[in-house]
């Protein structure tokens, strides 16, 4: 399999880019690659002009203000992944990153490609989405902030427009008593993509009760799927083994796997009741310890 003969533009700024994309009006967006290169290959998408936006710079950063957490749409998974400030105030985004593919890969892979490729078992919407993140879309008349809970419409779907670029990803700062964490099942470590991800976030009350909660499917339904009923059941409530297993089971209900080469629809339901519960014990620890 060859990568179809194509024209190759290189924008080195916002509006260079805009400058192109409305010369090419048909040339799609390259960043690291590792979705677009492959799909071109396999022959899943077609495009006769690419625009490579990798040497832009101001997109790169990942940085903290009043907002949040402000990641740059070509910010590497490996440079999420080795960054301090993520590490420390972000930890879930780490359970994540820490399990993606290989280092190889991970050099190349944008956090931006990541969320534009709208791929069902992508590993960074689903604890994106359980944080509250909004991605920052611009293009060369307007920005938008487009919450992540209504970006992905269905598979490889999203509500970007023609000629939309997104520029960044901003996740609220956590309040205090709030834990996060990611939780996944692949067939094996390293290059080897999820079965299923489970995405928790809870915050509790100064009581010690849960006040809040959002907890997000992925790879088991066209899109990451935010579970609506687990916040009705836990709020009020301390995390125990039978609020556990009654999350776990609405989250089993609440999913619409498919049958593939990686696992049935009922090995998927499964691995889901497990991996609610262990990333809602993961989150509850970690907001146990911002609380003391
Ligand atoms: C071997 C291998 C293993 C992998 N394992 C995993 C894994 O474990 N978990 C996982 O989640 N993913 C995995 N992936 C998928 C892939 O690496 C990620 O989805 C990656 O983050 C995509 O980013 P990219 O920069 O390479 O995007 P590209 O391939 O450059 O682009 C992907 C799509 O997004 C569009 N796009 C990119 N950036 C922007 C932007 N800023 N604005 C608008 N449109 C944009 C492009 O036009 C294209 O449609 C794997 C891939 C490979 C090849």
């Amino acid at each position: 399999m060859y990568v179809p003969d194509i024209e190759l533009y290189e924008a080195r700024t916002i509006d260079e880019l805009f400058d192109l994309s409305s010369r090419y009006a048909s040339a799609k967006i390259l960043a690291g690659g590792t979705d677009l290169l492959v799909d071109l290959k396999a022959g899943r998408v077609s495009a006769s002009s690419l625009i490579s936006i990798k040497k832009i710079d101001s997109l790169k950063h990942i940085s903290l203000d009043e907002s949040g957490l402000c990641i740059g749409s070509l910010a590497t998974i490996t440079q999420l992944n080795g960054s301090s400030l993520v590490r420390e105030q972000f930890p879930s985004l780490i359970d994540a990153t820490s399990r993606m593919a290989a280092p190889q890969v991970r050099n190349a892979a944008t956090v931006g490609g990541n969320i534009v490729s709208a791929v069902p078992c992508a590993d960074l919407p689903p604890i994106l989405m359980a944080l509250n993140a909004s991605v920052v879309v611009k293009s060369s008349k307007n920005e938008r902030k487009i919450p992540l809970s209504s970006f992905f419409i269905h598979v490889r779907k999203t509500t970007l427009l023609p000629g939309e670029v997104v520029t960044s990803i901003i996740v609220p700062t956590p309040r205090t008593g709030s834990g996060a964490a990611y939780e996944r099942f692949s067939l094996r470590d390293g290059n080897s993509i999820a079965v299923a991800g489970v995405a928790a976030n809870l915050r509790f009350s100064k009581r010690g009760e849960i006040e809040s909660t959002r907890l997000v499917l992925g790879a088991v339904s066209p899109t990451p799927k935010l579970v609506e009923d687990a916040e009705n059941t836990m709020v009020g409530h301390m995390l125990d083994d039978e609020i556990g297993t009654k999350v776990a089971s609405i989250a089993m209900a609440d999913c619409n796997p498919i049958d593939d080469v990686r696992g049935s629809a009922a090995f998927r339901r499964e691995i889901v009741g497990v991996l609610t519960k262990r990333a809602l014990q993961s989150a509850w620890a970690r907001a146990q310890r911002v609380k003391s």
